[in-house]
């Protein structure tokens, strides 16, 4: 395990209304109760009908939240359905997803990507970016190229720093299947690789996404070279959000 600060981000995809508060409360009083707590931060992010009354509840706490998308363009304008960086920043929320394959699924493309990453930085909030192959590409042996290729909107003069990638194949969300104990491995030492050699980012952080739960955390937590974990399903539950941290600190 690595000795560095974890991350345990729950994407809430589309689920949650005002009373669903309740998960964050309670993950707020396990937290302030953990003996490991110093070791970790939590990030939750919920559907954007939530984000600006959880950020008023959340104001001081440790818990943070993220939006789980931004739109391409900045400021106001006449994007009907859509949300700015400019305006994610504004009502106090410091991160936001990007990229997610749900997205990319809908037509999401590595150049649309760029622009929100480029636009969020400028809104200074921190980046969680999400990479990972799909069921083919992992078939036919192109996870390495596919990682490059979306990992090279990046440039070296970006903030690097306030980017965390998230690897997430594709195949995993959501379906119970978890790569390999050496697969994983051997993607995550690619990714800190890569970014090292290609950005001259030295210090990045890397998250696993997908399937994990209380029981598949086991198997990741021997990597100690991942800084953490974006969980969908399990992070819907208190119970499942809370028992996924008490394992990996078992
Ligand atoms: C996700 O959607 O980012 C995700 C990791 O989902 P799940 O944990 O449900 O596989």
């Amino acid at each position: 395990m690595s000795s560095g600060l974890k991350y345990f981000v729950g994407n809430w995809k589309m689920f949650g209304v005002i009373s669903s508060f309740k998960i964050i409360t309670k993950l707020n009083n396990f937290l302030q109760k953990d003996k490991n707590n110093k070791k970790y931060k939590i990030i939750i992010a919920p559907p954007f009908t939530l984000l600006e009354s959880f950020s008023k509840k959340l104001k001081n706490k440790r818990i943070k939240l993220s939006s789980q998308n931004c739109f391409h363009k900045d400021g106001f304008g006449a994007y009907t359905g859509n949300i700015s960086p400019f305006m994610i920043k504004k009502i106090g929320v410091n991160y936001t997803i990007i990229g997610h394959s749900e997205n990319r699924d809908s037509g999401e493309t590595d150049q649309l990507i760029n622009e929100k990453v480029k636009l969020a930085l400028n809104n200074n909030l921190n980046i969680i970016l999400c990479v990972g192959e799909n069921k083919q590409e992992k078939r036919n042996k192109k996870t390495i190229l596919v990682l490059k290729r979306q990992l090279n909107i990046l440039k070296k003069n970006y903030q690097l720093n306030k980017i965390i990638i998230a690897y997430e194949p594709v195949w995993s969300i959501g379906s119970g299947n978890v790569p390999s104990y050496l697969e994983l491995k051997k993607n995550t030492l690619f990714i800190k690789a890569y970014l090292k050699r290609k950005f001259k980012f030295n210090n990045s952080k890397l998250l696993y996404g997908g399937s994990v739960d209380h029981k598949t955390i086991n198997n990741f937590k021997a990597i100690k070279e991942l800084d953490g974990f974006l969980i969908g399903g399990a992070s819907k539950s208190s119970k499942k959000f809370i028992d996924i941290i008490k394992n990996f600190y078992k």
